[in-house]
């Protein structure tokens, strides 16, 4: 028999008469011989709800307590959706977080799952019940031995599902919702956006708000990492949806569920040379001109980076493999004679990445990298970052000690670790979602020491205050002392945090300054097939600079392409890069 795991979220059981529809889709499949294992939302806006009657109390309630009020919502829904269905003549129990034995971290209102306790749901299954599990909580075993109610964080009942899935070995986890699926971008903003029928893991999360937006992204990581089939479907119709896969079954232990190793991949690549261009001019079309003629020229650009320095000129970095050097070297000069600006290049470069679903969130990650690689004296030529990878670029001499360095300080094993890998993403495509990030905002660090360490002290100094940076570009251009500068986008709520968290970095820096840069957003396009098709990113620039829309900086990371761009351009490029890739619905 096949069990599986299926979540309402809090719109699908928001009254009654939806809770009834419910059951009766439930009472459906369990007809049909299915094993089910059900959680629950708390209904509609009662999280919410909750949350304003202990504000109106206490602007700073213990989380204890918040934990314990917040519970009520699921095991009313729990016990509604039960009795719903025995009413229907299904065999139904619920069951709260405890009750089931969702152990879970101990810190109140974002604990962790660190394991799922299945003897007694697997007892009840067996027996032919549905067994409907309130999402959201678990128990915490205190230090002092004593159980306390937990909670995971909103929107945490996706991850309850996951992980049921993972401990259960459920056939698939579907996700039941009040959207038809993943769509190809926000319909609110793009009329066009359509249903993708599957994605990867790793491109939902680097889709970021996108994805964020249809599933908690811890629930992602751990389909990622354990190899879950996710479901996303309308609880109103029978279509399809979303299916999300992930590459590797990978079987992790499963005790400290949601720990597992934050980083569980690390690649070199050698033979890679670094281009860079700098006092170049910041206007529309000078990017897409520039890597529309590599393209043209067939040669396959792997990381870009852009930033606009002084205002008013942009540098612009870029590798390419080493036997295309000369080549994109010819390309560069040309372009540069009608524009103007300067070209250096350095061939026997490697590239080191580190990846896995931990890395977004946990600003740690990529400061333990820098450091890392900092402690033995390797210098980073190149940075580029996104959700679930991490890559720089350092010479060739050092490639091998610092794998060593790496793989040890993330306890890699040999397995995990892969030299020169095949290209990935044969026949995927270069783009399959578009994603509009707004509340970002671009600061830069000007006249930073150009040596080992500078990176790494940045974003440990931002990791330690719990600030997760994107998009990390180190400029081309050295001042006259020999200083660079270091731009980044981070979240705009977290701005005055991290002008907080660097001032003694500075004041250690003689000359060293903060500049904001204006207000922005970012547009990224995410594809698994992008690092085996050249040219992605000269498409996506050519479609800006037909929108005339200026590129304020550019990050790609492997499956994906950023821009950021000027605020008011935003809605404009997020649809122009959609048009671009065709992502719209055909016209009948
Ligand atoms: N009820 C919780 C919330 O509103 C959990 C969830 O719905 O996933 O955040
Ligand atoms: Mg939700």
């Amino acid at each position: 028999m096949t069990l599986l795991v299926q979540k309402f979220g809090g719109t699908s059981v928001g009254s009654v008469e939806r809770i009834k529809a419910v059951a009766r889709r439930i009472a459906a499949n369990k007809n049909m011989g299915k094993e089910l294992v059900i959680v629950v939302s708390a209904m509609g806006h009662t999280t919410d709800e909750l949350t304003g009657l202990a504000q109106a109390i206490s602007s700073n309630p213990p989380q204890r307590e918040m934990d314990m009020l917040l519970a009520t919502g699921e095991q009313v829904s729990i016990a509604l959706l039960s009795i719903a269905l025995n009413e229907l003549g299904v065999q139904a129990r619920s069951m709260t977080g405890s009750q089931v034995g969702i152990v879970t971290e101990s810190s109140h209102g974002r604990a962790r799952i660190l394991e799922v306790r299945t003897e007694r749901i697997k007892a009840l299954v067996e027996e032919g019940q549905v067994v409907v599990v309130a999402g959201f909580q678990g128990t915490s075993l205190s230090s002092g031995g004593t159980a306390e109610i937990t909670t995971l964080g909103r929107g945490g009942s996706d991850t309850s599902a996951v992980a049921l899935a993972t401990a259960l070995n459920a056939e698939a986890c579907e996700i039941y919702t009040d959207v038809p699926g993943v769509l190809t971008t926000d319909p609110r903003k793009v009329q066009e956006a359509q249903l993708m029928s599957t994605l990867s893991c790793d491109e939902m999360l680097e889709l970021a708000s996108l994805g964020a937006a249809v599933l908690h992204p811890r629930a992602v990581e751990l389909a990622r990492n354990y190899g879950v089939t996710l479901k996303v479907k309308s609880s109103w119709t029978d279509e399809p949806g979303t299916t999300l896969t992930s590459k590797s079954k990978r079987s992790q232990n499963r005790i400290g569920l949601e720990l597992g190793r934050p980083v569980d991949g690390l690649e070199l690549v050698d033979k890679q040379a670094v281009l860079g261009l700098s006092h170049i001019p910041d206007k529309p079309g000078v990017a897409a001109d520039l890597f529309e003629k590599l393209s043209n020229q067939g040669v396959n650009v792997d990381l870009i980076i852009q930033a606009t320095h002084e205002g008013n000129s942009n540098d612009i970095t870029f590798t390419v493999d080493e036997s295309e050097l000369e080549n994109a070297r010819k390309i560069c000069e040309n372009v540069l004679q009608k524009i103007g600006g300067d070209l250096v290049s350095q061939s026997e470069m490697t590239k080191l990445s580190i990846s896995g679903a931990g890395i977004m969130g946990r600003p740690g990650i990529a400061a333990t990298l820098f450091d890392t690689l900092s402690r033995k004296g390797i210098n980073l030529r190149l940075i580029a970052t996104s959700e679930v990878k991490v890559s720089c670029v350092i010479n060739s001499s050092l490639g091998a000690k610092g794998l060593r360095a790496v793989s040890e300080a993330f306890e890699l094993d040999e397995n995990q670790v892969k030299i020169n890998p095949e290209v990935q993403g044969l026949g995927e495509p270069e783009v399959r979602g578009v994603a509009l990030d707004q509340a970002q905002a671009q600061v830069s660090v000007r006249g930073v020491p150009d040596k080992p360490g500078t990176a790494a002290a940045l974003c440990s100094a931002l990791a330690e205050a719990g600030i997760s940076l994107d998009g990390i570009v180190q400029s081309e251009r050295q001042q006259k002392d020999g200083s660079r500068d270091i731009s980044f986008t981070l979240k705009k709520n977290d701005r005055q945090q991290a002008g907080n968290a660097l001032s003694p970095l500075l004041a250690k820096w003689p000359g060293s300054q903060i500049k904001d840069g204006p207000a922005i957003t970012r547009v990224s396009a995410v594809g698994a097939g992008m690092p085996a098709t050249p040219g992605t990113a000269a498409r996506m620039f050519r479609s800006l600079a037909n929108a005339k829309i200026n590129i304020a900086m550019i990050a790609t990371s492997e499956i994906r392409t950023s821009c950021v761009v000027a605020k008011a351009d935003g809605l404009a490029a997020l649809q122009a890069v959609h048009n671009c890739f065709e992502l719209g619905a055909k016209e009948e």
